[in-house]
C-alpha cells in the first residue's frame, strides 16, 4: 500500500535539454557514433555511494534511457590499497535500489590490467612514454611552475629498448615501491601542468582484492580511465568539473591509441549539499571513528543511509531531475532534497496517529461507553484515494504534551484549561481540570467529551480548533521514535574557520531518541520499511534494521513543510518555529519546484 516502487519514467524528464543531453542529441543527429549512445557510471569501490553519486547515476543512466542507449556499471578498481568487495556489493545494491539496471554490462577496470599493460608497451614503442627514475620530490621540481616551463628528466632520453626492458622489470617485481614510474612524453612547456609528462604507472607492492598479487605495477587514473572508456566503446564519458584539466591527457592518450569515433569526456558540476559532507574519505572517517553507527546511519548522506532514513528512490530521482546539470559549481540547499522527498511521500504515505511525547487525558464522562471503534480515513484530504482503519476510543487516552498549554499565546487553537479541542476522527473534549505532580509538572488532564460532536463542528470557536492526534491508552502500541536533524551545524564546513575540520561542526543534536512514543494499534504489525505520515509530525518509516512487528522503531524521514510548522506556531517536535531551521543560506541555490511537480494532495491535512 505504501511502498510500491516504480522505474524511472518520463515524468522525471526535463522539458528542455540540459547541456549534456544537447551534446548527445547533436552527436546522435550527426551520426558521429553511428547512432550508438554508451555512457558509464564508474565508481571506485572504496566506500559507499552518496547522494552526489546519485546525481551522476541518474545522469548517466538517464541519458542512456533518453537516447535509446546503454549505461555500463564499471568499477574503477585500479588502486589496491583502498578497495574492498564489501563496497562492490553495496554499490550494486544502491544502484539497483535507485531503479537503474546495467543488465549484463558489469565491468571491472582490474579485468583490463593486461590490456592496459599492452597499451603502455605500444606507447613506449611509439616513443610516447618512458620510464623515469626520479623520485616523487624530484619529479615535482622538474615539472616547473605555472610561470616556468618544466625541465626534462635525465631519464627522458632512454631508448625504446631500454624503456621496454625497464618496464618489463617493473612488472616482474624487480624494484621497490617508488623506484621508477612510467610517464607519457607530453609537453613540458604546456600551460596545463597536467600535460607535463603525466604519470601513467607506479610500482605498488600491494594485494589487490581481485587480482591478488598478480600485479605490482598499477595504472594511474589519468591513464586507466580513458582506456576503460575506449575498451568498452563508451561514447560520452561524463565526469565532474575537477577533471576538466585532465581532459587534455584523456584526448592525448586516446588520439595516440585509437581512431575516431573514440569516447569524449564532458564535465558537469558536482553536487554539494548544505549541512553535510560529500566525500567517501570523510564519510569513512565518520564510520571508522564511530561518530555514526555505520555507512547506513540515517544521518549519513549515503544512499544506504537515506534508504534507512526512509527516503524513496522516486524522491531521490525527483531531486536529481530538479537540480539538473550545470557547468558551474554551487551548493544546493538541503530543503531542495527534503521537498522532493516530501512531494513523493505526500502521495503515498497514509496518514495515521502517533503521540511522541504523551500526556494522559481522562475523559471523565466517557467510561459508560467503554470502547468505541471509529472510522479514520488514511487519506483525509484526498477524495480520490480510498481506505480507512478503525481506531479505538476509550476513557483514557494520550495526547501530545505540546497540544496543551496552561497559558497559551494569542491565537492558540489547541487545548487550554476550560477550553475545547477536536480529537481527530472523534469528539470534542473540554479540559475541566489540570492535575500536577509535586514539582508542578502537568501529568494528567481531566476532560469531558461532547457525545454529540462526532463528525459535527458547530460554533465559531469549535471551527477554529486544531484536530489533534491521540491514542487510546489501553490500545496504544509503544514505539521508539528517532528524530533526525542535520549532520553538521554549518552549511559549508569547507568555508569554516582556519584549522578546523568538518568534524568540528558535527551537530551534537543530530539524533533524538524518544523511547515512549505511542502509536495507534493499526501500526502494531508494521513491517520494516513501511512509511506513514504521522499527522502533524512528519513522515516516518519503520527502521529497516532495528524495527520489527511488535517491537517498533520509527525513523522520522522528514518533517512537514516549514509553512505548516509556522502555521502551528511551533515545530512539530515542540521547538519554536524560528529556531535553527532557516532554509535561506547565503550562497546556496534554491531550486524551485518545476511546474510539473506532482503535488496532488494537501500535505498537512490540517
Ligand atoms: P568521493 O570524492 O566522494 O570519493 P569520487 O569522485 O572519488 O567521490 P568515484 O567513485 O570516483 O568517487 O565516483 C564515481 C562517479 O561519481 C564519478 O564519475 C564522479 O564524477 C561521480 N561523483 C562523485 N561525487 C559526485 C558528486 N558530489 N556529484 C556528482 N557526481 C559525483
Ligand atoms: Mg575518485
Amino acid at each position: 500500500m505504501t511502498n510500491e516502487s516504480s522505474t524511472p519514467g518520463t515524468s522525471e524528464r526535463r522539458e528542455s535539454l540540459d547541456f549534456l543531453r544537447e551534446i548527445v542529441a547533436r552527436d546522435t543527429e550527426s551520426g558521429r557514433y553511428h547512432g550508438r549512445v554508451v555512457t558509464r557510471f564508474p565508481p571506485e569501490p572504496n566506500g559507499y555511494l552518496h547522494i552526489g553519486h546519485a546525481k551522476s547515476i541518474c545522469l548517466n543512466f538517464g541519458i542512456a534511457q533518453d537516447f535509446g542507449g546503454v549505461c555500463n556499471l564499471r568499477f574503477d578498481d585500479t588502486n589496491p590499497e583502498t578497495e574492498d568487495p564489501e563496497y562492490v556489493q553495496s554499490i550494486q545494491n544502491d544502484i539497483r535500489w535507485l531503479g537503474f539496471d546495467w543488465e549484463d554490462r558489469l565491468y571491472f577496470a582490474s579485468d583490463y590490467f593486461e590490456q592496459f599493460y599492452q597499451f603502455a608497451v605500444q606507447l613506449i614503442k611509439d616513443g610516447k612514454a618512458y620510464v623515469d627514475s626520479l623520485n616523487e620530490e624530484e619529479i615535482r621540481q622538474y615539472r616547473g611552475t605555472i610561470t616556468e616551463a618544466g625541465r626534462p628528466s635525465p631519464y627522458r632520453s632512454r631508448t625504446v629498448a631500454e624503456n621496454l626492458d625497464m618496464f618489463a622489470r617493473m612488472r616482474a617485481g624487480e624494484f621497490p615501491d617508488g623506484a621508477h614510474v612510467l610517464r607519457a612524453k607530453g609537453d613540458l612547456a604546456a600551460p596545463n601542468m597536467k600535460m607535463r609528462d603525466p604519470l601513467l604507472y607506479r610500482i605498488r607492492h600491494a594485494t589487490h582484492y581481485r587480482t591478488g598479487d598478480t600485479w605490482c605495477i598499477y595504472p594511474m587514473y589519468d591513464y586507466a580511465h580513458p582506456l576503460e572508456d575506449a575498451i568498452e566503446r563508451v561514447t560520452h564519458s561524463i565526469c565532474t568539473l575537477e577533471f576538466e584539466n585532465n581532459r587534455a591527457i584523456y584526448d592525448w592518450l586516446l588520439d595516440s591509441l585509437f581512431e575516431e569515433p573514440r569516447p569524449h569526456q564532458y564535465e558537469f558540476a558536482r553536487l554539494n549539499l548544505d549541512y553535510t559532507v560529500m566525500s567517501k574519505r570523510k564519510l569513512l572517517q565518520l564510520v571508522e571513528e564511530k561518530y555514526v553507527s555505520g555507512w547506513d546511519d540515517p544521518r549519513m548522506p549515503t544512499i544506504a543511509g537515506l534508504r534507512r532514513r526512509g527516503y524513496t528512490p522516486e524522491g531521490i530521482r525527483l531531486f536529481a531531475a530538479r537540480i539538473g546539470v550545470d557547468k558551474t559549481n554551487s551548493r544546493v540547499q538541503i530543503g531542495v532534497l527534503e521537498d522532493a522527498i516530501r512531494d513523493d511521500l505526500n502521495a503515498r504515505a497514509p496518514r495515521v496517529m502517533a503521540v511522541l511525547r504523551p500526556l494522559k487525558v481522562t475523559i471523565t464522562n466517557y467510561p459508560a461507553r467503554e470502547l468505541e471503534w471509529l472510522d479514520a480515513p488514511y487519506w483525509p484530504r484526498d477524495i480520490a484515494k480510498e481506505g480507512s482503519r478503525q481506531v479505538p476510543l476509550t476513557g483514557t487516552i494520550y495526547i501530545e504534551q505540546t497540544d496543551f498549554s496552561e497559558e497559551p499565546p494569542p491565537g492558540w487553537t489547541r487545548l487550554r484549561p476550560g477550553g475545547e479541542v477536536r480529537l481527530r476522527n472523534a469528539y470534542f473534549i473540554r479540559c475541566d481540570e489540570v492535575v500536577k505532580d509535586p514539582e508542578g509538572t502537568v501529568v494528567e488532564l481531566r476532560c469531558s467529551y461532547d457525545a454529540d460532536s462526532l463528525g459535527k463542528t458547530v460554533g465559531a470557536e469549535r471551527k477554529k480548533s486544531t484536530a489533534i492526534q491521540w491514542v487510546s491508552a489501553e490500545h496504544a502500541v509503544v514505539a521508539e521514535v528517532r528524530l533526525y536533524d542535520r549532520l553538521l551545524t554549518v552549511p559549508d564546513p569547507e568555508a569554516g574557520e582556519e584549522g578546523k575540520s568538518f568534524k568540528d561542526y558535527l551537530n551534537p543534536r543530530s539524533i533524538e531518541v524518544l523511547k515512549d512514543a505511542l502509536v495507534e494499534p493499526s501500526l502494531a504489525q508494521t513491517p520494516p520499511g513501511e512509511r506513514f505520515q504521522f499527522v502533524r509530525h512528519g513522515y516516518f518509516v519503520a527502521d529497516l534494521v532495528d524495527s520489527q512487528p511488535g517491537a517498533l522503531v520509527f525513523n522520522r524521514i522528514v518533517e512537514l513543510p516549514d509553512s505548516f510548522n509556522k502555521a502551528l506556531g511551533k515545530q512539530a517536535d515542540g521547538t519554536p518555529a524560528d529556531q535553527g531551521k532557516g532554509t535561506k543560506e547565503k550562497g546556496s541555490k534554491a531550486v524551485p519546484a518545476p511546474a510539473n511537480a506532482a503535488v496532488t494532495t494537501s500535505i498537512s491535512d490540517e
